[in-house]
């Protein structure tokens, strides 16, 4: 356990951390900043085949940010989601630390409806709270960027068990979970990763793909290499239920020549499968594995936020180009919360005042 002044001081250097720290707080924010990057670059040609990319940039693709006349690039509905994905589980955290009991599902559901506020959908919770924590202030974050009309849709009729009663795997569930495998121990990930994907989509692929990816999330941040990672996830689906497409799709994913091979990665274990045959291929290429990911026929922004969160999470922050970093117009938020991730300050009582400036951030509600 840290201190309370480790805890609470905020945006620590890395050079002030014991060496074990100090990989973790790197790691963290490789993933999360990472993901953040591929989503940025693959947005404007989410909707292009590889050959409409190819043709308006060039043989090799996109290398770089496209979408804006000054060079920088925005993430989309896969960020920002991964980010109250973050906010809901420390706040679950919190709640869990100060009342002793939570349900995390309702409490990561909260977060999600506070994310449905910033994309304006129809909004029923008679809850007067949702405005509450640091993030759903971020007035950049409430643009519009092509988000899922699954998640919209599920997020505005929840029922009260939180599962969606929809019969949906689109890759929407996979694309948010990283901060999951990074909070949690691996089978408490994958655990919680199905529950968080159940709110929004019904189909057991979908649930089971974003449970396995918080898991290989959580395996690789325990410096566990790739292929290890994959072996225990593997493994482990084997036992459990409603894992036949996603087991299938991550053994496909190493031997595949091919991105093609696997798919569009519009549904939940192709965006999974196309993301580990690209990171696989270019374990310590961070920038090589996520333009891979990028410049094919399918759902660009999403096979490239995780991508980019599993080779950002391998190799670290400094792999990721310094100029996307510094161009990503989302660059602040992101940082913050790979710090507060790093940080996950659980509320201990004893620490009066760190535990009401962590409450602030994010209310246990
Ligand atoms: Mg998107």
């Amino acid at each position: 356990m840290k201190s309370s002044s480790e805890n609470c001081d905020g945006n620590r250097k890395k050079s002030d951390l014991p060496p074990s720290d100090s990989r973790r707080l790197d790691a963290i924010r490789g993933c999360l900043i990472g993901g953040a990057v591929g989503d940025a670059l693959g947005a404007p040609v989410e909707f292009l085949n590889r050959d409409a990319i190819l043709r308006n940039y060039g043989g090799d693709g996109v290398t770089g940010y496209v979408e804006f006349g000054d060079g920088t690039g925005a993430v989309t509905d896969d960020t920002q989601m991964t980010l109250f994905t973050a906010e809901g589980l420390l706040r679950a955290i919190v709640r869990l630390n100060g009342r002793g009991i939570c349900d995390p599902v309702a409490v990561v559901k909260n977060a999600y409806q506070r994310w449905l506020k910033t994309q304006d959908g129809m909004f029923f919770s008679d809850q007067a709270d949702l405005d509450t924590g640091w993030l759903i202030r971020e007035k950049q974050l409430h643009r519009r960027r092509a988000p899922g009309m699954t998640c919209i849709h599920a997020l505005e009729n929840i029922p009260c068990d939180c599962r969606a009663r929809n019969n949906s795997k689109g890759c929407g569930t996979v694309m948010r979970m990283a901060p999951v495998g990074i909070l949690l121990h691996p089978e408490e990930a994958y655990e919680n990763g199905c529950k968080f994907s159940a709110i929004t989509h019904g189909h057991p692929t979908g649930i089971t793909a974003g449970g396995a990816f918080a898991m290989l999330i959580a395996y690789l941040l325990e410096e566990k290499d790739l292929e290890e990672s994959l072996a225990l996830v593997e493994k482990h689906l084997q036992t459990q239920d409603g894992t036949a497409e996603t087991l299938a799709a991550l053994q496909t994913a190493r031997t595949a020549r091919t991105v093609a091979e696997l798919g569009e990665g519009w549904v939940a274990e192709e965006a999974l499968a196309i993301s580990v045959h690209c990171a696989w291929n270019h374990q310590r290429e961070f920038e090589k594995g996520v333009l891979a990911a990028v410049n094919i026929t399918g759902d660009s922004d999403s096979t490239g936020a995780i991508t980019g969160n599993i080779l950002g999470l391998i190799n670290g922050e400094e792999a990721i180009p310094e100029s996307w970093r510094r161009n990503l117009q989302e660059y602040g938020i992101v940082s913050r919360m790979a710090d507060d991730l790093f940080q996950r300050f659980d509320g201990d009582p004893r620490y009066g005042d760190a535990t009401r400036e962590w409450w602030e951030k994010y209310p246990g509600i």
